[in-house]
């Protein structure tokens, strides 16, 4: 499935992408830190660090005193000639100086005061996402000639879709930095189907021809599993998931014999293990108890078994296996479920993913270089003409962008970055109002821009901040919408010897800082062309989900966000490079000179929430917070996938849909 998560295919193991939050107190030892190479120039240790310049040079009067560190650099970092944020390294993602002025107007810490003039448009969207992107899309479809400003706080466009582009020996090479891929637990809607056929994207006619899936495996390399010393004892790199028996496999595994043979069942043996119930009522049981509990009280493993499978979810949830239903698991092919002969289908208490999924086998799939940014760029070239050359989606994926044109006085559509809004309100009573006003901040000064309607595609959870005259019940409802957060590293190396040395390209690693490395996938597209020789450099994918098992899902990405926020570039660089001399060293790497970049996308407000049966009740539609949190309120309405409380592009295509027809109602 997307996300960069394990999924439906059937090749897939683990979720390779899956992470571990509390290994390590985020500090392997200084005494290793030469060894690690932390002293090494690469390129950029943190982009910010290099940059001198006083917060108040940059304040412009309208919001003294709140300009903080991370937004006076970034500012002195954008007004940079050939400021290009693709190839900015270091922290990423929610990049210092995006959302301090944000975290400021939740604290009630944000002295508004008189923006001065206002600009006037037809339609203000804030975020410029793929939703909000789309928005303005769909806006434009209904009314070609109208005049559309999108706001938003990074120093980049695309939202969670972002592109990380590397220079490596002189060859262009390409990451998501977020959004992964076109896919999704059920099938494109005709609506999002529509727009990915308007921008020239065909999913399956792509993937066809572009996507190498067999190129790792056509040179011998396969998975593994990395268990670590903290958690199992000692540090052993396995490999050959979904090849070798597993009772081999784990044959030199830190494990005990116990545990060893847990597993082989697990994967191996047809047991059912709910004997004499039918497959509703077995199903109505694994709905509501984790997965963590289904191993250790039904298929009644040895605890000792719990560690290695426990971050198996976490690159699809964003919490491991305590805090996930059984019955979500089980249509993404997790182990001992086989005996239980569950009858196909979705079926009740089963969340957005799982439910899809097993409903319909999900949707179509395509992994651009860049991920979904290639979608965001197209949007991007449509709305903007001249912004972004060439005219097809193969040719999107190695052209340069020209951030200079995206705001440019008179165009009818306007992008513009790196302004935070902070206020938002119908000009008038909600019921009689003809306009609404947003307030941003851009490099700390306040401006003002009023539309004949709002489209707020932004965090849903911040709007109740932006907007308190909504209604309390609406206002609790959007809070209730607690996003995941998850880091996606980009970590440049010199070669991939390693790698081939130790026969993988993907590994599993439960118990460490990133709970997977994974070597970039292998697509050719237009002039973009995958490194193919293990001499060459390369990009590998760590990723990392902070959260605390034991507590519910919300309150789980609540303590990761809190845990990312207060998480230095430095911390970072120090763990990838411990774990990736820990795990690759036996093959050669030496983190010290093969290194080139990191790039960490931090996520601290990722996935969209979908709801959980765990923890949340059993809502009608109507009931649900994402529902009640989306009606519109005056001239002010509201997309992101955040209100589809699905955490996929297309529900962020189709609520952003569903925000523009209720525009159009507003002004008829
Ligand atoms: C690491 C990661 C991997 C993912 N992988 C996949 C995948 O493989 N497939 C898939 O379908 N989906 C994936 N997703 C889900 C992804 O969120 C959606 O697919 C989609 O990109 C969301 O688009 P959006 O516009 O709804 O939200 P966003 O992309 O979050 O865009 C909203 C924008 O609004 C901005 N904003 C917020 N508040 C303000 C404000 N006050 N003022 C101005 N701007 C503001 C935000 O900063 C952001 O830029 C992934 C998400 C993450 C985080």
């Amino acid at each position: 499935m997307g996300r960069d998560k394990p999924g439906h295919d059937s090749d897939r193991w683990f979720d390779m992408t899956a992470t571990r939050s509390q290994h390590s107190d985020d500090d392997p030892g200084r005494a290793n830190d030469r060894a690690l190479g932390m002293d090494r120039p690469i390129a950029r240790r943190d982009f910010l660090n290099g940059v001198a310049i006083a917060a108040g040079s940059i304040a412009g009067g309208m919001l003294p005193g709140v300009v903080t560190e991370g937004l006076a650099k970034e500012a002195a970092a954008r007004a940079r000639p050939n400021f290009y944020p693709p190839r900015l390294t270091g922290l990423r993602g929610s990049h210092p100086g995006s959302f301090e002025l944000a975290h400021k107007l939740r604290d009630g810490d944000l002295p508004l005061q008189s923006p001065g003039a206002v600009e006037t448009y037809d339609l203000v969207i804030v975020g410029g996402g793929i939703s909000g992107l789309s928005a303005a899309y769909f806006y434009r479809q209904r009314k070609p000639s109208a005049r559309i400003l999108v706001l938003d706080n990074h120093d980049d466009f695309g939202g969670h879709a972002k592109r990380n582009e590397f220079e490596l020996n002189g060859r262009m090479q390409l990451m998501n930095g977020g959004t992964l891929e076109i896919d999704s637990p059920r099938p494109y809607s005709a609506v999002a189907a529509g727009l990915l056929r308007k921008l020239g994207v065909d999913p399956v006619r792509l993937d066809a021809a572009c996507a190498k899936r067999d190129f790792y495996g056509s040179l011998g390399l396969g998975r593994g599993i990395f268990f670590d010393r903290e958690t199992f004892g000692s540090d052993k790199l396995v490999v050959g998931v979904n090849v070798k028996p597993w009772a081999e496999l784990l044959a030199d595994a830190p494990l005990t014999p116990a545990v060893r043979a847990d597993i082989e069942r697990l994967y191996e043996a047809r047991i059912d293990y709910m004997p004499g119930l039918s497959s509703k009522q077995k199903k109505e049981r694994l709905a509501r108890m984790s997965y963590r509990d289904f191993l250790v009280n039904v298929a009644k493993v040895d605890p000792g078994v719990v560690p290695v499978f426990k971050a198996r979810t976490h690159g699809e949830w964003g919490v491991g296996i305590d805090a996930v239903g059984a019955l979500e698991v089980w249509p993404l092919g997790y182990p001992g479920f086989q005996g239980l002969d569950l009858e196909p289908g979705a079926a009740p208490h089963m969340g957005f993913t799982a439910s899809g999924l097993a409903a319909t086998g999900g949707s179509y799939k395509f992994h651009f270089p860049d991920g979904n940014a290639s979608i965001a760029r197209l949007l991007v070239r449509s709305l903007v003409p001249r912004s972004i050359p060439g005219g097809s989606a193969e040719d999107i994926v190695t052209a340069t962008a020209d951030y200079q044109k995206l705001d440019r006085p008179g165009a009818s559509v306007r992008i513009r970055l790196s302004s935070i809004a902070v206020r938002v309100f119908n000009v008038g009573k909600p019921g009689s109002a003809r306009t609404a006003e947003v307030v941003y901040s851009r490099n700390g000064a306040l401006a003002a821009a009023r539309g004949k309607a709002v489209v707020l595609a932004c965090w849903n959870m911040m709007i109740p901040f932006l907007c308190p005259e909504l209604p309390a019940r609406q206002k609790d409802a959007l809070h209730y919408l607690v996003k995941t957060p998850l880091v996606y590293t980009s970590v440049a190396i010199r070669n991939w010897r390693p790698f081939k040395a130790l026969g993988v390209h993907e590994v599993y690693a439960p118990g460490s800082y990133h709970s997977s490395i994974r070597l970039t996938q292998t697509v050719d597209i237009g002039r973009y062309v995958s490194v193919r020789s293990p001499d060459d450099p390369i990009l590998v994918r760590m990723v990392r989900t902070p959260c605390k098992p034991g507590l519910d899902e919300r309150e789980q990405h609540r303590v990761g966000r809190a845990e990312l926020l207060d998480t230095s570039f430095e911390v970072f660089e120090r763990n990838i490079r411990d774990q990736l001399a820990r795990t690759l060293g036996p093959g050669g790497f030496d983190p010290a000179t093969d290194i080139i970049a990191i790039t960490v996308n931090r996520w601290p407000h990722g996935y969209a929430y979908e709801y959980n049966p765990l923890f949340d009740p059993d809502w009608n539609e109507h009931e649900q917070p994402h529902v009640i949190g989306r009606a519109p309120f005056g001239r002010i309405t509201i997309a992101n996938s955040d209100s589809g409380a699905g955490a996929y592009t297309d529900s962020a295509i189709d609520q952003a849909h569903r925000a523009i027809e209720e525009v159009m109602t507003m002004e008829t």
